[in-house]
């Protein structure tokens, strides 16, 4: 449910992005979730990263599943294409869409119960197909919409707003991420868009499966004080290995960061992005120094943020299946048909 648009009132200073769009246009409809929910926050910030980016809103295609978070892409891009799909389902509603059309940019949203249980078959084979999408996980250990449910992402021990403690290990969908071959790999908080928004237009432009999970508070059932999914938990314990920013005109900001903790790398479309990373030891393209860095940390009770893996390759879903270079709707028909002849010559072959 939704309650129709914004009003599209600008105050006089608001300046219109390359292609001459405002920020308006990339919002969607009034948000219907609790007041204060991280969810909306992330809305928010994908708003100003499609904005900032200047891409056009026909070209994205917007997928979910089911679950609180299921309900965001409403409230952004209005004017791209969208399918709210069925609970868990939505990798496979994005992997269809994105083999028949290779030029729309994908957004998938999905949350910790959506995408960790009933979808967790979906998910893994979406992200070792590397699929070119940008999958944003709104995790906060909770089933929101079903009234407060441990989901699969509760730690060990943390508790429901009525005291009772979670009993089963949890699922971390990073290091699954990694594990499965997904490309590029970030973890952020709905509470920090300055980081937040960088690792949006990252995996925005990765080609490839970006993966990022954000730690999205439900304020309605899991934001006490012996939750390790609340805002104040996740402030306190979360620690960002790795800073990502786009490099504005190149050669500006080589002075200052210290050389051994600095790392460029360029996007598939020739965008250079700066990492700095706090742990000078840590290495982003080392799937296994990711991996354990992130395990070691998660047993101290601490959140690893930032861009956790990156592999620079441009071997996508496409790429690997040698699938033609253009979307299908641009084939010409005889060439999708190429008619009965050629079907009967087909099918002598296999006799
Ligand atoms: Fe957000 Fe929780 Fe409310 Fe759902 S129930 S809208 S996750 S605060
Ligand atoms: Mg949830």
């Amino acid at each position: 449910m939704s309650y129709g648009t914004k009003p599209k009132v600008l105050h006089p200073s608001v300046a219109p992005n390359k292609i001459g769009l405002y920020e308006r246009d990339y919002e969607g409809a009034m948000s219907t979730l609790c007041a204060g929910c991280g969810h909306d926050s992330v809305t928010s910030a994908i708003v100003r990263a499609l904005y900032e980016l200047a891409i056009e809103p026909h070209t994205v295609a917007k997928f979910s599943g089911i679950g609180c978070s299921s309900k965001t892409p409403t409230y952004f891009l209005s004017t791209a294409h969208g399918v709210n799909s069925l609970h868990g389902r939505m990798p496979s509603i994005a992997t269809g869409a994105g083999a028949a059309n290779r030029d729309l940019h994908l957004i998938g949203i999905s949350g910790d119960g959506d995408s960790l249980s009933i979808g967790l078959g979906q998910f893994c084979h979406a992200a070792r197909r590397n699929l070119n999408m940008l999958y944003v996980l709104m995790n906060n250990g909770v089933y929101g919409l079903t009234k407060g449910q441990f989901s699969a992402s509760a730690d060990v021990g943390s508790k429901r707003k009525k005291g009772e403690a979670n009993k089963f290990n949890p699922i971390d969908p990073a290091q699954l991420a990694i594990s499965l071959g997904a490309s590029f790999v970030a973890r952020s908080f709905s509470g920090d868009k300055q980081q937040l928004i960088p690792l949006i237009k990252a995996g925005m432009l990765h080609k490839g499966f970006a993966f990022l999970d954000v730690i999205s508070p439900c304020v309605t059932f899991n934001d006490h004080e012996t939750s390790t999914k609340s805002y104040m938990h996740t402030r306190e314990n979360r620690q960002e290995v790795v800073h990502m920013d786009f490099i504005q005109p190149a050669g500006e900001i080589s002075a200052s960061f210290d050389a051994g903790a600095v790392q460029r790398v360029t996007l598939h479309d020739g965008t250079p992005i700066l990492l700095k990373k706090a742990d000078a030891d840590y290495n982003p393209s080392d799937p296994t120094v990711a991996q354990s860095y992130i395990r070691e940390h998660q047993l101290k009770g601490q959140i690893v943020t930032g861009l956790l893996y990156m592999e620079e390759t441009d071997e996508d879903m496409h790429t690997l299946a040698d699938t033609v270079d253009m979307p299908l709707i641009d084939i010409p028909y005889h060439k999708l048909s190429p008619g009965a002849e050629a079907l009967r010559k087909l099918q002598e072959s296999f006799r």
